[in-house]
């Protein structure tokens, strides 16, 4: 996979002892990383940097949880650099023009850096490398965050897919190019005054009030902490995947989406360690081809939102646009954010999130079925919510499973498959474990009444401590009313159609 596209590739002097810029952007690694192999390989002293521009988002500036983050991310990338010698340079502002002062201060006369493949990214990155090209400096880009790229597999009329399991075939039918690079030994640093920021000076920690207290014990960001990850889900977690990624009491998924977001382990490693795993032990094969599907979730929606550039924010499918979603403003919505809804699993759901960052996926699926079916909430507040709060907010993934939840996206779920939060729970929770872990105040109830609180008898609540509309709310909707809200608001848009 570490391929540079023709097209991307300016003429580099092979003589040239001037510095290289090797920028840093979301494959804050120093393994596997092949535009900093690249720059290696070109045998120049390097000035790694990274530049910090929260104004190019395209109407997406990162979200308070990414931003904790990337804080610690970059901690951990400097501190790596600095290992082997190098030294990481924090820089800010538009990029093609802090780029263009640093090549005039350095006289770097190459530039290489990993894609990206956000719309707004492509847009400026586009920029950046006719600009570089006007000013005759070589730059060179690769890919590093995807086993594919958005645009590289195409059904047979040479279109994008709409159906995940043909790109999922089409995927596997290609395998996987380049092997897994291991990290540059020494990186040779430049003796070199260009003053960075220090990493507080970017501003991306909470301050007042500092929120961050449950993101720090639950996660280790950076290339260590990736690797430690991928590890202890090799040894805990791929036997029996298949059968217990659903279950929401178990540690049983490997919570490597946030280090993936940041590329700090290139899904190319991941991927086949999995498969040597799998080849050491044939006994995981259904495990690893389970999990790989997941990869590929990833990859398919990135490969839509290439398609579809205005994914994040418009319907994929446009006969969605008349659905009669109710008022953003609604007290109900809030209900939801704040996981006050009364319904257990959902509330449950929406505390994991806020307190780590993070929320499984099968929860990710009832929360938001609940706010969509169940509230009538629209599907972007919901993407909203979670891209602040989601220490792996993505732009490609979160909008696609948004749209895949509303029944408006590509190969989505049907609208009117509406979960039942309380089923759910039996199944995926069948303990309650999940349920006691974050809404301690339902601790004391038995497991029969853990899911659904307000058919317990009255002594049974008063034994447990619980007092409904009090310590715990009642459920803000009736789930049966509410299904039959949803199937209607549904019918009228068919009807409309
Ligand atoms: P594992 O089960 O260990 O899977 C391995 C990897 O596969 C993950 O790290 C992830 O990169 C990928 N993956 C797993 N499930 C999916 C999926 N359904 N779709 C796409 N990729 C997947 N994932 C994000 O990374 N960022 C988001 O912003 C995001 N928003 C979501 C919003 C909603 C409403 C829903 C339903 C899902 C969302 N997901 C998102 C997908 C999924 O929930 C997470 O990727 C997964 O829970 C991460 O946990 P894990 O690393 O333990 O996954």
């Amino acid at each position: 996979m570490a391929k540079g596209s023709a097209e991307t590739q300016l003429s580099v002097d092979a003589a040239s002892r001037a510095p290289a810029v090797m920028w840093f952007r979301q494959d804050l690694r120093l393994a596997d990383n092949p535009a900093l192999e690249a720059a290696v390989a070109s045998g120049r002293p390097l000035i790694c940097v990274y530049i910090w521009d929260d104004t190019a988002a395209g109407g997406w500036p990162l979200g308070g949880a990414v931003r904790w983050w990337l804080h610690n991310s970059l901690a951990s990338l400097k501190a790596d650099l600095e290992r082997r010698g190098g030294r990481l340079i924090l820089l800010r502002g538009e990029q093609t023009t802090v780029l263009e002062q640093l090549i005039a201060e350095s006289g770097a006369d190459l530039v290489v850096w990993n894609r990206r493949y956000e719309p707004a990214g492509q847009t400026s990155d586009a920029a950046t490398k006719a600009r570089l090209k006007a000013l005759g400096v070589a730059a060179q880009s690769y890919n590093a965050s995807l086993l594919f790229e958005p645009w590289e597999l195409k059904t047979g009329t040479g279109g994008g897919f709409k159906v995940y399991s043909a790109f999922a075939r089409a995927a596997r039918a290609r395998g996987l190019a380049g092997g897994s690079l291991a990290a540059p030994a020494r990186i040779e640093g430049l003796a070199f005054s260009v003053k960075g920021l220090e990493l507080v000076q970017l501003g991306l920690l909470p301050q007042k009030p500092d929120w961050a207290a449950g993101l720090r014990a639950t996660w280790s960001p950076g290339e260590d902490g990736a690797q430690l990850r991928l590890e202890r889900f090799l040894a805990n977690g791929l036997a029996g995947y298949s059968e217990t990624r659903n279950r929401l009491d178990l540690d049983a998924t490997s919570k490597l989406s946030p280090h993936l977001q940041w590329g700090e382990i290139s899904p190319n490693r991941v991927w086949r360690t999995v498969e040597a795993a799998v080849a050491a032990n044939p006994d995981l094969a259904e495990d690893g081809r389970v999990f790989c599907s997941e990869l590929l979730w990833r990859e398919f929606s990135h490969h839509l939102l290439h398609h579809a550039p205005n994914m994040p924010e418009h319907n994929w499918k446009p006969a969605f646009d008349g659905f009669p979603w109710g008022d953003a403003g609604d007290p109900l919505l809030e209900a939801w954010r704040r996981g006050q809804t009364g319904y257990p699993l959902v509330d449950a759901a929406m505390r994991e999130l806020w307190v780590t960052g993070f929320m499984h996926n099968r929860a990710r699926m009832i929360a938001a079925s609940f706010l969509i079916k169940h509230l009538l909430g629209h599907w972007r507040v919901g993407e909203d919510w979670f891209w602040d709060t989601l220490v792996d907010a993505s732009l490609a993934t979160n909008a696609a499973s948004w749209q895949w939840v509303a029944g408006s996206g590509a190969d989505a779920s049907p609208f009117f498959r509406i979960f039942n939060p309380v089923t759910q729970g039996q199944k995926f929770d069948p303990t309650g474990a999940y349920v006691r872990r974050w809404l301690p105040q339902l601790a004391g109830l038995p497991d029969q009444f853990i899911h659904h609180p307000w058919v317990a008898p009255a002594e049974i609540l008063s034994r447990a401590n619980v007092r409904l509309g009090e310590t715990y709310p009642k459920p803000v909707v009736d789930h049966g009313a509410a299904r039959a809200r949803a199937l209607a608001a549904f019918q009228s848009l068919k009807e409309a159609a």
